[in-house]
């Protein structure tokens, strides 16, 4: 969203107040009226852990009482449907042909699973892109973790690091509309901050959790919990008053689910911060700082790309990119806090914003090395058929 000055004045500070599109006006410079009654809450939690790290970089893997009770509920969840299989086969076997498989249906629909790796289609090869291969392997020996198996590219403004598959295969992903309007630095920030959760072995523990994030959810799913309550109640369906109890069960599961996914996204979020860390020591402060401002401005970015798409290709982004984010250095403060107000409680992720604060309040970094412009443009010709196919998705 575009940030506007008003002429309002803030009547806690008298300064000019801020507005993004029709959304309530703030103050950039006390923060009046910048949290709305949802962000509150969300923003609670938020600020904890910013006045946490920001006095003091995190040292290793958080290990909270938190997430150990997380991962003992998904080792408990886990169980589950190893339970329900061999309850289901005993009473089969007693000759229960009423109850025995419907047990076995259940365990099979909550059994374990394991994301799945995806397609060759999305899978870069090193001799398709040896100079962006290198460049992984600069950053991996520089955050001292080992290169991912495999990578792939997606058309989005994002990155992610995962484990997936039977052999829990390393995987990174890069999002080719963030990647290509990088600076060269920035792309170094952004593969070390991925890597970085390897080294704290983010993914392995999100894995871990899991089940925590799922039964609930299939099971809500499977009570009809989606379903309207009018249409179960009224619609006349055969069966209602056993229809609307299990309608009533699956809202308790949804509820459990929604609960322990805020808790389990909560807990991930202090991951973020080490990763952060991880990128200011391989690609310095200054680029981690701006490549978490490439967030805070993602989508009037995007909105930008897509909107001069007819003119203006993937080779034209970084120079499009950078002179719009060099053009609001100043209302840039106002972006950081409008990450606030756009904060859930489910975020995956602290804001943008504060990451961004709380980069710059450490000790400043210089980058363990530097990626020159040759270098990055070797990559982006490597990349330009993915490019392309992301520049298409615009115009299409
Ligand atoms: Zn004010
Ligand atoms: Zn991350």
């Amino acid at each position: 969203m575009e940030i506007a000055r008003t002429r309002l004045t803030c009547p806690e500070c008298g300064e000019e107040l801020s507005r993004a599109g029709d959304d309530a006006p703030w103050c950039a410079s006390c923060e009046w009226n910048l949290l709305t009654p949802a962000s509150k809450l969300a923003t609670r939690w938020d600020r904890a852990l910013f006045a946490e790290f920001s006095k003091q970089r995190p040292g290793k893997p958080p290990r909270t009482p938190l997430g150990v009770a997380l991962v003992i509920v998904s080792v408990l969840l886990g169980l589950v449907p190893f339970g329900l299989l061999g309850w289901g086969a005993w009473l089969l076997a007693n000759g229960s042909w009423l109850i025995g498989p419907p047990l076995l249906v259940l365990a099979f629909l909550l059994r374990p699973r394991l994301w799945r790796l995806p397609g060759k289609d999305y899978r870069l090869r090193r001799e398709q892109a040896p100079t962006l291969f290198t460049l992984i392997d600069r950053v991996a020996a520089a955050a001292g973790t080992p290169v991912p198996e495999i990578v792939t590219i997606s058309s989005e403004y994002n990155a992610s690091t995962y484990r997936a598959g039977f052999r829990r295969t390393t995987g990174l992903d890069i999002g080719t509309y963030l990647f290509a309007t990088l600076t060269p630095q920035q792309r170094v920030a952004l593969l070390a901050h991925e890597l970085g959760h390897q080294v704290n072995g983010d993914p392995a523990r999100l894995l871990l959790v899991q089940p925590t994030l799922t039964t609930f959810g299939t099971l809500a799913n499977m009570f009809g919990a989606y379903e309207n309550m009018r249409e179960v109640v009224f619609g006349g369906k055969s069966m209602m008053p056993m229809r609307f109890l299990m309608f009533l069960v699956g809202r308790v599961f949804l509820v459990v689910q929604v609960a322990l996914s805020v808790l389990a996204f909560r807990d991930r979020q202090r991951a973020e911060y080490l990763a952060d860390g991880v990128a200011v020591d391989v690609a310095g402060s200054e680029a981690t700082a701006g490549l978490l401002d490439r967030s805070a401005l993602a989508s009037p970015i995007m909105r930008l790309i897509a909107y001069r798409a007819n003119t203006k290709g993937p080779a034209d982004w970084p120079a499009l990119v950078a002179g719009f984010h060099a053009a609001r250095q100043e209302e840039l403060c106002a972006y950081r806090q409008l990450t606030l107000r756009e904060s859930t409680l489910w975020d995956s992720h602290p804001p943008s914003g504060l990451r961004a604060r709380v980069v710059e309040a450490w000790p400043q970094k210089a980058p363990a090395f530097v990626l020159s412009e040759q270098e990055s443009a070797r990559i982006d010709a490597e990349l330009a058929r993915w490019y392309g196919r992301a520049h298409q998705r615009l115009l299409d």
